[in-house]
């Protein structure tokens, strides 16, 4: 007899691993036992003949679906005597940690058990070892029930039965519950109770389909739900969310009733039943109110993910509802019951939550589809914790991420832990909320920062928070360029070494000259970068205002390129905007007063949008560009011209050419076919120049602009087609939301270079 230990990392814990252990050991007939350490599952095992080797080629093929083994190291040690195969207790003494497994959305057997296990009839928190809460109830590790929002209740005896038993599907389940013994839903209407589940959906879906709105607590936080066919339901639900105005996300019943209101492909039906269960952007069919999706040619769908959201269907007349995260303006997604109340109360008909906490919370995640993938947006429930593994030791780093859309990060060994999308942090909750999941992260992920990477903005919350951390630890600062950092963290997901080309179409990054970036062509790796070309300059005043007032933009590259009495008397924007306001703008631009210089795409894409007239002011954050994209007019091959001249992409003639264009009265779409196709080109010959001087064929593409599907599909074909390799991002968001991943990246490179 010999005696091995196998020590197994990657994600294996919550997701039904040593129940797996065990019935694959007991078949095989080894003795032996299995238990959770910090850094992932041991298995001891016994054993006289050669079944050692089958036994782990068995755990790597047949490991269960949500778990992902990364590697499995074994040892022989000295020989022990076990009698049978049994689970140990989790061992927590060191310091590194092992996965922790995202929220999954609710599995067929549970759905199924819903309706036939005595215990659990209706009851709207069922899960098991391979469905339910995971990270949003976490509170500490390792995974076991009293390190979640779980631990106050105590199971009863046949939920007990059940989470000892290891032929059962809820063997070590940690919030294994059922009617009897675990968390319960509870319905505030006014200020009466109902606490019986069958009058709660009951009256919800009555509330649903008479136009009412309701506030329902998810997985990650509060939504707020009402009929999206009924077009005066929607607009009150805008109105109960304050200032919002963003396209509103709709969730269906099933397929079928998707079907009716959206035009969904192969891949995009796929991510939408996938276990991460996010929101995927899908062709709308203009059959929903024009309210839902404001304007756009595009609709946001999700499939019911929470066994509430089933039940609630099946008694739902309306079999498309507004399925919206319930936060007032900017404010991060309430999670709190008390706030819940303080808040919507009187904004919505009805509120129905659960008394069990939420410990971390999770936006529903976005993506959509470009170039035959499914590529996310904005990274949070179903993916967050998942790591991203890299070829290089990030351990101790942590990436502060940038200011909007922000998101940060931490290195534990070859592992970069993103946190949830977190928002904007100008917005004072988001900043506690950005604290608050740091303060999360150090505990469950046992981080101790040794290297901290921050923006090169210094007015940035994060890099104020980042400078605070190096100041109080007294450790080490990196600061990381903002497009550099884009290009990282593209070349990080895809475990790129050499050099590339970069090129990063974005809203606002500070640039080295002082300048604001963000239409950049860059040679680079990830301890260096050199710009190569970039858009022209133009200088734009309004501060902060600049990204939520296109017209500005407009404005300033009309002015830029035409004069200002060109277009006074001409440019339907100038007359739009007011003869006294453009001369008082002009004004400014000349004193320089709070104006910046601009290379970004996010600016040329917003001047086209208001020159066009399509969108003056934007009521969410890049309105502009993506109503541009969406009135495309897709016969239109046709496109307008810029120059590249030394070091410097202009758009002068495009924009002349628009402007003259616009007198003309051609279509927005025609004109907007004509822009998409005059960048695409100019990013082509662009990269096609920096190959030219460099030999570089890799080509790395990221920032925001690149969520335009037009763009980036017409760029990444015909770079296919010239012989390049095209790197984008896929599991990370191409926009800031990824960014603390390249900061991290940066600073590794800088550390293991020894330059820091
Ligand atoms: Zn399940
Ligand atoms: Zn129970
Ligand atoms: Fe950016």
């Amino acid at each position: 007899m010999r005696t091995f230990s196998i020590e197994i990392e990657g994600l294996v814990q919550g997701v039904g691993f040593r129940p797996f252990i065990y019935k694959l050991a007991s078949s095989m007939n080894l003795e032996g036992t299995v238990e959770n350490l910090n850094t992932g599952v041991r298995v001891m095992i016994s054993t006289r003949n050669g079944s050692k080797d089958k036994f782990i080629e068995r755990i790597w093929s047949e490991a269960p679906g949500q778990s992902q083994v990364e590697s499995v190291v074994v040892n022989e040690v000295g020989y022990t005597a076990y009698k049978g195969f049994s689970i140990n207790k989790s061992n927590t003494l060191s310091q590194k940690v092992t996965r922790i497994s995202p929220d999954i959305a609710v599995c067929e057997d549970c759905l199924n058990d819903m309706q036939t296990q005595g215990h659990r009839i209706k009851y709207p928190l069922i899960n098991c070892t391979k469905c339910g809460p995971r990270f949003s109830i976490i509170t500490g590790i390792p995974y076991d029930r009293p390190m979640t929002t779980m631990a106050g209740f105590e199971m009863c005896e046949k939920c007990h039965d059940e989470y000892d038993d290891v032929n059962d599907r809820r063997f070590h389940a940690q919030p294994v519950a059922c009617n009897i013994c675990g968390p319960r839903y509870s319905m505030t209407i006014d200020n009466f109770k109902v606490r019986e589940i069958n009058d709660i959906i009951h009256l919800a879906a009555k509330i649903i389909d008479e136009g009412g709105t309701i506030a329902v607590k998810g997985m990650g936080g509060y939504h707020m739900l009402c009929d999206a066919s009924n077009a005066e339901a929607v607009i009150s639900l805008r109105k109960a969310k304050g200032r919002d105005a963003k396209p509103f996300a709709v969730m269906c019943r099933d397929i079928e009733s998707l079907e009716k209101i959206a035009i969904p492909g192969t891949e995009e039906l796929e991510a939408l039943q996938s276990w991460q269960r996010p929101v995927v952007i899908v062709k709308d069919g203009n059959i929903l109110p024009s309210s839902v999706s404001g304007g756009l040619d595009t609709v946001g769908i999700i499939m019911p993910y929470m066994p509430f959201h089933y039940l609630l269907f099946r008694e739902l007349k309306s079999s498309v509802i507004i399925f919206t995260s319930a936060n007032l303006s900017d404010e991060p997604v309430i999670t709190d019951d008390e706030e819940a109340f303080n808040k919507l109360n009187e904004r919505v008909d009805a509120i129905v939550n659960y008394n069990r906490a939420i410990a971390n919370r999770s936006d529903d995640s976005v993506g959509r589809l470009i170039a035959g993938k499914f590529r996310l947006t904005r990274r949070s429930r179903g993916f967050t914790p998942t790591p991203v593994s890299v070829d290089f030791i990030a351990e101790g780093i942590f990436g502060a991420g940038a200011e909007l859309t922000n998101c940060f990060a931490v290195g534990k060994g070859k592992d970069i832990i993103l946190s949830q999308h977190i928002g904007d942090l100008k917005n004072a909750a988001s900043l506690e909320f950005y604290r608050q999941s740091y303060k999360r992260f150090a505990e469950i992920f046992r981080f101790i920062p040794e290297l901290v990477a921050r923006d090169m903005h210094p007015d940035y919350h994060s890099s104020v928070f980042a400078e605070r951390m190096a100041e109080e630890k007294g450790i080490t600062l990196t600061v990381v360029q903002h497009h550099h950092a884009h290009i990282a963290c593209c070349m990080a997901e895809n475990r790129l070494k050499r050099k590339v080309i970069g090129v990063v179409l974005d809203g606002v990054g500070l640039g080295d000259d002082g300048r604001i970036w963000g239409g950049e062509f860059m040679i680079a790796d990830m301890h260096y970068y050199r710009r190569i070309l970039h858009f022209d300059y133009v200088p734009v005043a309004g501060g902060n205002a600049v990204s939520y007032e296109p017209w500005r933009s407009g404005l300033s590259y009309a002015i830029h390129y035409l004069g200002q009495e060109e277009i006074t008397g001409k440019l339907a924007l100038a007359k739009q905007t007011g003869i006294q306001k453009s001369l008082l703008y002009t004004d400014l631009l000349e004193k320089k007063i709070n104006t910046a210089i601009y290379s970004s795409a996010g600016r040329l894409f917003d001047a086209v949008a208001a020159i066009t007239g399509l969108c003056l002011k934007a009521k969410y954050h890049a309105e502009a560009p993506m109503r541009l994209e969406s009135v495309i007019d897709h016969r239109i091959d046709d496109h307008y011209n810029y120059c590249l001249n030394g070091e410097v992409i202009s758009f002068g003639r495009a924009i002349q050419e628009i402007v003259s264009d616009v007198e003309k009265g051609i279509s927005i779409g025609e004109i907007s076919a004509k822009f998409h196709n005059c960048v695409s080109r100019a990013v082509i010959d662009g990269i096609s120049y920096t190959r030219d001087i460099s030999g570089i064929n890799d080509v790395v593409i990221s920032g925001g602009t690149f969520q335009n599907r037009y763009i980036t599909e017409r760029i990444i074909n015909q770079l296919d087609e010239d012989g390049f390799n095209v790197y984008y991002n896929k599991n990370v968001p191409a926009n800031d939301g990824g960014l603390a991943l390249g900061q991290v990246a940066v600073a590794a490179a800088r550390r293991n270079a020894g330059l820091i």
